[in-house]
């Protein structure tokens, strides 16, 4: 986040609504909302002042009520009815439930298949650091892939579980991105498509951001042409589905020239890629928004 916005969004509504939540009272209440909500199948379940009171363990009403009032308006909803989770209030009962104030994540290091785009050795390898999950390659020491490594993802699933897991949570992000949607806010992000001079040749990436809460994501911009629904049925021919295939495995595409981009004719902000997948190829034009078009029919 810039410096400029800082204090804008550290408002006085923020520190307040953080500081309602340092009390386990307080918190007590959320999760009896939530409960609640599970209990009935039914989100935004609403529970009347003595319901709510009955279902935690604060003795007297005026310092329940007080506790109350600290949540109303953020993280709970006052209704004609009673009360409710607000979204705020589910996504952190959510997120506690996660364990992720208090889970350590944890995995070893182990080789995933996919070949490195730069230097085009078999050698990648998942591993974990500082709470981050990064595909590197052990060739050319180069980090092809880099995502945040929530705890709760480690919980429950063995190391290659987490590997897999990864490689769906990358597309559920991309198909966010392919809206201009930001996947951890939702708000809207900007996409730029950049030019990298890699051993002599041009390799093409596209940047998504987010102005919101600062949101990052670098991917080749083959990426936007392997879910052109022309080159997903192209793929699916050749024994691959592409939603099953995480990033790092499809780099192989992109190292060993299954996939070629070049600058598009003229001088234009065009991109040009053609997939050539056993004798057939298909060229698609990829313009300045990422908007991926296939320059033919792909039956001709
Ligand atoms: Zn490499
Ligand atoms: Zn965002």
């Amino acid at each position: 986040m810039i410096d400029a916005d800082r204090n804008d969004r550290i408002s006085e509504a923020v520190v307040e609504g953080i500081e309602a939540l340092g009390s386990p009272q307080r918190l007590e209440i959320l999760f009896a909302l939530s409960e609640a909500e599970r209990e009935h199948r039914r989100q935004w379940h609403t529970l009347t002042f003595t319901e709510l009171h009955d279902a935690v363990a604060v003795e007297s009403s005026s310092q329940f009520s007080y506790h109350l009032d600290r949540l109303v308006d953020q993280f709970v909803d006052e209704t004609s009815d009673g009360y409710r989770l607000t979204y705020s209030g589910r996504k952190l009962i959510r997120s506690v439930l996660s364990g992720v104030y208090e889970s350590t994540a944890t995995f070893d290091e182990r080789a995933v298949d996919g070949v490195c785009v730069f230097c085009e050795a078999d050698s990648l390898v998942a591993t974990l650091e500082q709470e981050s999950f990064l595909v590197r390659c052990s060739a050319c020491d180069t980090t092809l892939v880099n995502d945040c490594f929530p705890r709760s993802q480690s919980r429950n699933r063995s190391p290659a579980a987490i590997v897999e897991s990864f490689g769906y949570r990358i597309w559920s992000s991309y198909v966010h991105l392919r809206g201009a949607i930001c996947p951890e806010c939702y708000g809207r992000v900007e996409t730029t498509v950049e030019a990298h001079e890699v051993e002599s040749q041009t390799r093409y990436t596209h940047g998504c951001s987010c102005s919101n809460c600062g949101f990052t994501i670098h991917l080749p911009v083959e990426v936007a042409v392997a879910f052109h629904p022309a080159a997903l049925a192209r793929f699916w021919e050749h024994g691959v589905s592409v939603l099953d295939t995480p990033l790092w495995e499809l780099f192989e595409y992109v190292a060993t020239d299954a996939f070629v981009t070049d600058a598009g004719p003229g001088g234009s902000d065009e991109l040009v890629c053609t997939l050539s997948l056993g004798d057939e190829s298909l060229d698609f034009e990829i313009d300045e928004t990422l908007r991926v078009s296939p320059l033919r029919a792909p039956d001709q």
